[in-house]
């Protein structure tokens, strides 16, 4: 069995406003019956709305769309991402004025709005599902596509796993990955960049060693990739049981919602090698591709990465100390791990096939 996937191109045929791609993600929601989605359910729109100084975040033209397509089919939507995210969200222009809705934290302002669901997945016993997901009646999983230094690709699964859950729980599902750092003393040049990078303060030196507080240490291994010298090493065998954990965490999120309430679209464009939360953006490793839709997660999935080609790399848009090694899928070449990993995970637990048949909007 396929599902159908449909697919707005980034490159216009002809030199038009409406064979662009705000004119063409319009076109296609309209493929996808929002009147029988969305009418009169309070739709929450989850984004990774990114950190800092970012830029390469969905740009709010599309967000925008696909908010008016969701009221105009009679929804009630709102965005929602982490509570640190949405705090400062108006800084790289997400406000309600600017999107048509309201901006709400997925887990309340603290944190601490969760609906706790046993999973007992190794060490991830539960799952704290974010209250404003949970009490949303249907969801648009809005991504946006890129590579991640912790799972390869970072597109709705992630979205979905590390996002519509509570802090503890995105900690749990990390901490699968049974990480485990080994620093090489002679290789440090004390440039303080691994400490500087990571996003959980969870780094610090003292009289010349390093000391990682594992508590707060979430292994998404911005340590290790700006490490000039490679002085850091984190063991990565656990890395199957962290994608499979990711699939569980999605899994028991979308089960909260009934199959016809959901729709993921992902937005190929500004696809930077790392994910969005390190709160800067490097060049795009690829030209933009446009935006895909559908309402299988792992046919979304599949057709995001088939896009991305590994002869349509960008020479010189990798940045130190990062390059591309070995083989398999783009992604791969660059952060070491296979990005269909998560797929096959969430494959396995009844989540949909990848199978896919792609749809081209004109
Ligand atoms: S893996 Fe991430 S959270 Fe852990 S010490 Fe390195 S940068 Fe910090
Ligand atoms: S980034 Fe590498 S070289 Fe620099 S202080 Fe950290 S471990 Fe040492």
């Amino acid at each position: 069995m396929t599902d159908k996937v449909t697919f707005a191109s980034a490159r216009p045929k002809e030199l038009r406003a409406d064979a662009t791609l705000p004119v063409l993600l319009e076109r296609m929601l309209g493929k996808w019956d929002f009147k029988k989605r969305f009418a009169g359910k309070r739709v929450a729109i989850k984004m990774h709305l990114g950190g800092h100084v970012g830029f390469s975040t969905i740009h709010p033209v599309f967000v925008r769309r696909v908010v008016e397509a969701v009221k105009a089919a009679g929804g009630k939507p709102f965005v929602t991402d982490s509570p640190g995210a949405v705090e400062t969200a108006a800084s790289r222009g997400y406000t309600a004025e600017v999107l048509g809705c309201q901006l709400l934290p997925v887990a309340g302002v603290a944190d601490k709005f969760i609906y706790p669901k046993k999973v007992g997945y190794r060490g991830l016993k539960t799952v704290n599902l974010a209250g404003n997901i949970v009490d949303s009646d249907a969801m648009i999983v809005l991504s946006h596509g890129k590579g991640h230094g912790h799972s390869g690709f970072g597109g709705a699964i992630k979205n979905i796993a590390m996002g519509c859950v509570d802090g503890h729980t995105r900690g749990d599902i990390h901490r699968l990955m049974s990480a485990a750092f080994t620093w090489d003393k002679d290789k440090c040049t004390g440039c303080l960049l691994c400490r500087d990078n990571c996003p959980n303060n969870a780094i610090s030196f003292k009289d010349g060693k390093i000391a990682i507080f594992d508590h707060a240490c979430k292994y998404c291994m911005h340590c290790q990739l700006a490490c000039p010298t490679k002085a850091i090493d984190i063991d990565q065998k656990g890395y199957r049981y962290f994608q499979h954990g990711m699939a569980v965490a999605t899994k028991a999120c979308l089960d909260t919602f009934s199959p016809d309430s959901v729709l993921f679209v992902t937005v190929l464009m500004q696809m930077t090698p790392f994910c969005d939360c390190w709160g800067f953006t490097t060049p795009s490793i690829v030209p933009d591709i446009g935006i895909v839709a559908g309402d299988n997660i792992c046919a979304v999935e599949t057709a995001s990465l088939d896009l991305v080609k590994a002869e349509d790399f960008i020479e010189g848009s990798l940045p130190a100390p990062l390059k591309r090694a070995g083989t398999g899928h783009l992604f791969q070449q660059i952060h070491g791990k296979d990005p269909f990993i998560q797929i096959e995970e969430c494959t396995k637990i009844g989540m949909g096939t990848g199978k896919y048949s792609l749809a081209r909007i004109e």
